[in-house]
């Protein structure tokens, strides 16, 4: 008995993402999924880890980014269950940038931490409470040994430009984390 083929994803709908992220990518602008958010999010979607090369302006960032967020879906607790460290502030800020606009439509809680500027804001922030955390690894690491920053309930980690973060000597940061988790 032959089987139907299973029907091919093509857009958006088709990740069954939830209403609230549809929208933000409807106002986003986005028509269709770029290749890399093709081959990621169902896999990342399913649950698998999934190291991904792909370049700058190709989609990375969502190919991430809402897998992620349908997983987070709302806020809740105190603590990150997601966390996404980039190697240099001003990725760590588009990143989070990225968030505000795919995440528009909900609750969810986020913030962007870097170095070179006092931590005391920052931790105001995490105070409050967390979903999702973009960070420089360095500034990440102080705030946990500080007990400012709480990880046990991370469930998703990202390491964007990890190439680039090894390149900048960031791996013993990224051991002690992965150490954490
Ligand atoms: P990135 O490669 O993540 O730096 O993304 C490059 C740019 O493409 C960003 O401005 C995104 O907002 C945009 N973008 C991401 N996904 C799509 C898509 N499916 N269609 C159109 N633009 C997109």
């Amino acid at each position: 008995m032959a089987e139907e083929a299973e029907k091919e994803v093509t857009t958006f709908e088709d990740f069954k993402l939830n209403k609230q992220l549809l929208n933000a990518i409807e106002e986003a602008g986005y028509q269709k999924p770029t290749p890399i958010q093709l081959q990621a999010i169902p896999t990342v979607m399913a649950g698998h880890d999934i190291l991904g090369i792909a370049q700058t302006g190709t989609g990375k960032t969502a190919a991430y980014l809402l897998p992620i967020l349908m997983k987070v879906k709302y806020a809740q607790g105190s603590h990150p269950r997601a966390l996404i460290l980039a190697p240099t502030r001003e990725l760590a800020m588009q990143i989070e940038d990225s968030i505000s606009l795919l995440a528009k439509y909900t609750d969810i809680r986020h913030t962007v931490i870097y170095g070179g500027l006092g931590p005391k804001t920052q931790i105001e922030i995490i105070n409050k409470g967390l979903d999702i955390i973009v960070a420089t690894p360095k500034r990440l690491m102080e705030l946990y040994l500080k007990g400012a920053l709480i990880l046990k309930d991370l469930k998703t980690l990202v390491l964007d430009e990890a190439d680039k973060m090894m390149d900048m000597g960031f791996m013993p940061q990224i051991r002690q984390l992965l150490e954490v988790l």
